[in-house]
């Protein structure tokens, strides 16, 4: 696109809330099971069947809305939604139209080192449409099939304001509104399975320009690496059709992955096209405020809040903090291993270095770290034996890899491997004598001034004892016994 440009992004991004029982009835919102056996009347839109709502999946939507600062509305609606399509049965979608439950929140995100507020204009609970089924059947080539499954399932959806400028800035708020739903357990976040979906509304304007330019709506973007380049070929081909005198229709478009490019749909239709207007089965949605006070002391410490607390008190770059809190589990374990064991520098530097290489290596999924064989507590217990002068830092690399391979107690590892560390100065002198006498080359040219000597001469004396000699002691020894 070219640079006299300016984009201009705003997301609506549905996302499943983890609710065990669909919005209005008691059916299961399991995924992948057999066609249409998690419904009912309710979820069908039999005639006469009323709804009831899951009390949890408004827990979770108001959850979900103070993760990202709104104001929760103590009386938000219900409104009818209305549409044809054959994977809607009632021929309308309860959502929330004029009075959402939540509003005027932000999210903030981090593009080339600068903190930017997205704000979020609203948040409105939903419940999900069936499915269609174009393929994969015998007949697949005229008829179309229905799964009701989802047909039900609680939806929030969250609407951006127009602040995002670029792609990456779409992208990065997508990973921070991924990162706080997986953080408050109201949402596993998986673009894949459908369970987060994202549409994006486009457009672009002259540079200090302050009107709007005519936006498009991209569906059907349904993994975190299309976000970007769906965004960047609908601004690059708008930019095209302005440069050739063109004008933008305002519809939207399909996002095609195999092709790379953005497909015209339909025209886009307006709010007015739905005719909303309140359920009258459901009344107002009203918020108990000891309830509503429940839900909030029920919050946990945010992604955004535990980077701030790791970078201010324990002097950790932008970068580490960002590591350790890439899930709300792995952040749990490092906190709990820096408490332990009183050593936050020493507990992320494990973490981060071979903790995590076993996590890969091994495929252990990082949100839930009850896999890992090992825990905080023999974490801790590792770096206090270093500490203590148990074990030298060397040998704690083995009893790490020995502690992820079987599970033991880092003291029990060192006890049966006879790890401890050599601190007992006679028999370190021995050693040294020993070295000494078989490497006089190297003490020749220590004495004739090479300092480097040095090194390999500790390296002789550590490979002669695996290990288990305290390198500053035997650096000591050395120095002395060389300048005798
Ligand atoms: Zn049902």
């Amino acid at each position: 696109m070219d640079s006299k440009y300016e984009a201009v992004i705003g997301l609506e991004c549905h996302c499943q809330l983890l609710t065990s029982s669909k919005l209005f009835c008691s059916c299961s919102t399991g995924f992948g099971e057999p066609a249409n056996m998690n419904t009912c009347p309710v979820c069908l839109g039999l005639p006469g069947a009323l709804p009831v709502l899951n009390k949890a999946a408004v827990a979770m939507a108001v959850k979900a809305g103070l993760g990202l600062n709104c104001i929760i509305n103590r009386e938000s609606q219900w409104s009818r939604k209305n549409y044809f399509y054959p994977d809607l049965p009632k021929g309308y979608q309860i959502s929330q139209y004029d009075r959402p439950l939540a509003e005027h929140g932000s999210i903030e995100i981090l593009v080339n080192g600068e903190h930017k507020k997205i704000g979020v204009q609203r948040i409105h609970m939903e419940e999900d449409a069936g499915k269609s089924l174009h393929e994969g059947f015998p007949d697949s080539g005229k008829n179309t099939y229905l799964d009701y499954n989802r047909s039900g399932v609680p939806l929030v959806e969250i609407v951006t304001k127009p602040d995002l400028r670029s792609s990456e800035e779409a992208y990065d708020y997508l990973t921070r509104l991924k990162e706080i739903l997986e953080y408050l357990d109201v949402c596993d976040g998986n673009m894949e399975e459908g369970s987060l979906r994202c549409d994006a509304n486009v457009s672009i304007r002259l540079k200090g320009a302050e009107k709007f330019g005519t936006r498009t709506e991209l569906k059907n973007i349904n993994s975190f690496r299309f976000v970007r380049k769906a965004i960047d070929y609908e601004l690059n081909r708008q930019a095209e059709v302005l440069e050739s005198g063109g004008r933008i229709v305002q519809e939207t478009r399909l996002w095609n992955s195999d092709e790379e490019r953005t497909v015209s749909m339909r025209s886009k239709e307006e709010a007015h096209d739905y005719r909303y207007f309140p359920d009258p089965d459901l009344p107002l949605l009203v918020l108990d405020s000891d309830w509503l006070e429940d839900v909030r002391k029920s919050m946990i410490e945010l992604p955004a809040a535990r980077r701030t607390r790791f970078v201010t008190a324990y002097a950790m770059s932008d970068y580490d903090a960002g590591v350790l809190t890439m899930t709300r589990a792995l952040a749990e374990f490092f906190d709990e291993t820096a408490r332990l064991s009183g050593y936050p520098k020493a507990a992320a530097n494990w973490i981060m270095g071979d903790l995590l290489r076993f996590f890969k290596d091994s495929n252990v999924d990082l949100k839930d770290l009850s896999q890992s064989r090992v825990t905080p507590k023999m974490l801790a217990d590792m770096i206090l034996l270093v500490d203590q002068g148990t074990i030298s830092g060397k040998i704690a690399k083995t009893v790490m890899e020995e502690m992820y391979a079987t599970g033991k107690a880092p003291g029990v590892i060192v006890e049966e491997k006879g790890l401890v560390q050599i601190s007992n100065t006679g028999e370190l002198e021995k050693i040294v004598d020993t070295v000494i006498t078989q490497h006089a080359d190297a003490v020749a040219q220590y004495r004739s001034g090479k300092q480097g000597s040095m090194g390999f001469l500790v390296g002789q004396v550590m490979k002669a004892t695996q290990g288990r000699a305290n390198p500053q002691t035997v650096n000591e020894l050395l120095r002395n016994r060389l300048a005798g």
